[in-house]
């Protein structure tokens, strides 16, 4: 993500409520783009999701409550593919995974990544096709691999030399031949925060291609006899803004390739991972889906053409840009403290109910978020707001910086926008706090597709 100048960006930008500005009198989309498609806001100041208002959401489901809206999510997925026309995507389970979004994956034609046995159960659970499920991860265990062999997992992305062994064993014990991609570590440091960077060097995941450990791992694989290998997977980090990262990766990933074809490696696969930015705030530009696509295939071609290759397949795997902004998270406030600042200065502390649990992204990676009040109208003039959890951790913050209604108080809602990806995904229950449900909205309806989790789920894994 990019680093948020001190200050709060949404008056700094607009002067005005983030809601406000929606697609006619904001011509680049700057504003509109953080919120689902079809998020709305009465005369009354009431945040809308395709027809169901946040006060009928918060009353029939509670808060916290993630919302997704249902078509935003699938018409992102859609996005992808028709931009991607050609190339396979694969939407990565860990953003934001449950039996309905399997669905929604499934039926608008995508591939689907996991990287646990718990992802893949809920993936086979929910029907997915097990040949066009790719499994990840630097540390799958043996009985998570034997599950994937098992199953016909499409794409094993192998890892690690003592993986390359456990996965042929177990392959040949079955009678199988495992497909498998290499997952190679091109040394491109992504321009994100370093904690969701992963393809410079020093870090666990990926063999590496200048080292020498990629080419080695890519003839292990094609010399154990119950292992195919059908190509190569990279991944260079995540909430990524621009191509440049995509450009080198891929030319030192596609020499690798052509080194393998010379050396008669079968390969025909070219995974170049997720990664791709959204909006969190006013201050993130997102690269346009149809540039990125272009700007992707094109650098592929424009090597393959240089190296005197055929084009690989080609595949990529969104997982933050389906669902990140396809769902906002309704809070209830709950107290409103003004804490002086030096120079006279002051902020406003809106506490919600809550916080790290449900978006832990502001706890690990610093991240921002963008919030507008959900519930009504104000005419109070916006006041600097810090928006925080009721954890007992003062890192605890939902919304770094925002301008909010001066007077804000218990009982309103806030939304809060972009919180469909590593949120619920990440949720845990400090403080015993129960995990939030899941609504998805579509037509007016509101379908609970996760139930808010209760004390006596909290207890059920006492022994006494
Ligand atoms: C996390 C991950 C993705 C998805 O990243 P996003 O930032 O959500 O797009 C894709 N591929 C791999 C291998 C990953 O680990």
């Amino acid at each position: 993500m990019r680093a948020r100048e001190a200050g709060p960006p949404h008056a700094e930008a607009t002067g005005r409520d983030p809601i406000w500005l929606t697609a006619p009198d904001d011509p680049n989309g700057l504003v509109a783009r953080l919120w689902p498609a079809n998020v709305t806001k009465s005369e009354q100041g009431v945040l809308a999701v395709a027809g169901m208002d946040s006060l009928r959401l918060a009353a029939q489901f509670g808060t916290p409550t993630y919302v997704i809206d249902e078509d935003d999510f699938r018409a992102r997925a859609r996005a992808f593919r028709a931009a991607f026309a050609g190339a396979d995507v694969h939407y990565a389970g860990k953003a934001f995974l449950c039996l309905a979004s399997v669905g929604w994956v499934a039926e608008e034609g995508l591939g689907l990544d996991v990287c646990s046995g718990g992802e893949l159960a809920v993936a086979l659970r929910g029907g997915f096709d097990p040949a066009r499920i790719g499994f990840h991860g630097n540390n799958k265990s043996v009985p998570e691999l034997t599950r994937a062999v098992e199953a016909g997992v499409g794409r094993i992305i192998v890892d690690s030399p003592v993986e390359i062994d456990r996965l042929a064993e177990l392959a040949a014990a079955a009678g199988v031949r495992q497909r498998v991609l290499v997952r190679v570590t091109a040394g491109v440091e992504a321009h994100t925060h370093q904690y969701i960077a992963t393809a410079h060097e020093d870090q666990k995941f990926g063999f590496s291609i200048a080292g020498g450990d990629a080419f080695a791992a890519m003839r292990a694989v094609a010399d154990a006899g119950s292992l195919e290998l059908v190509g190569l997977h990279s991944h260079i980090g995540s909430q990524i803004f621009d191509t440049s990262g995509f450009e080198v990766a891929a030319r030192r990933v596609l020499a690798l390739y052509a080194r393998g074809l010379a050396d008669d490696l079968a390969l025909g696969e070219l995974n170049l991972g997720g990664g791709f930015g959204v909006a969190y705030t006013t201050q993130d530009y997102p690269v346009d889906l149809g540039e990125l696509a272009t700007g992707i295939t094109s650098i592929v071609a424009h090597e393959c053409a240089a190296l005197g290759i055929d084009v690989p397949r080609l595949a990529i795997e969104p997982g933050r840009a389906i669902a990140g902004p396809s769902t906002f998270t309704l809070y209830e406030v709950g107290t409103v403290k003004q804490v002086a600042l030096d120079a006279g200065a002051s902020r406003l502390y809106v506490a919600v109910d809550g916080g790290m649990s449900d978006n832990l992204r502001s706890a690990l990676y610093g991240a921002d978020f963008s919030c507008t009040l959900a519930s009504r109208r104000s005419a109070a003039p916006p006041t600097m707001a810090r928006v925080v959890g009721k954890h007992c951790e003062s890192g605890d913050i939902v919304v770094r910086d925002e301008f909010l209604p001066s007077d804000i108080e218990a009982g309103d809602l806030l939304a809060v926008a972009a919180t469909g990806a590593y949120c619920r995904s990440l949720a845990n229950t400090y403080n015993h706090v129960p995990r939030a449900p899941v609504v998805a909205v579509r037509d007016g309806d509101a379908r609970l597709v996760m139930r808010r989790e209760t004390e006596d789920d909290l207890m059920r894994l006492e022994v006494v």
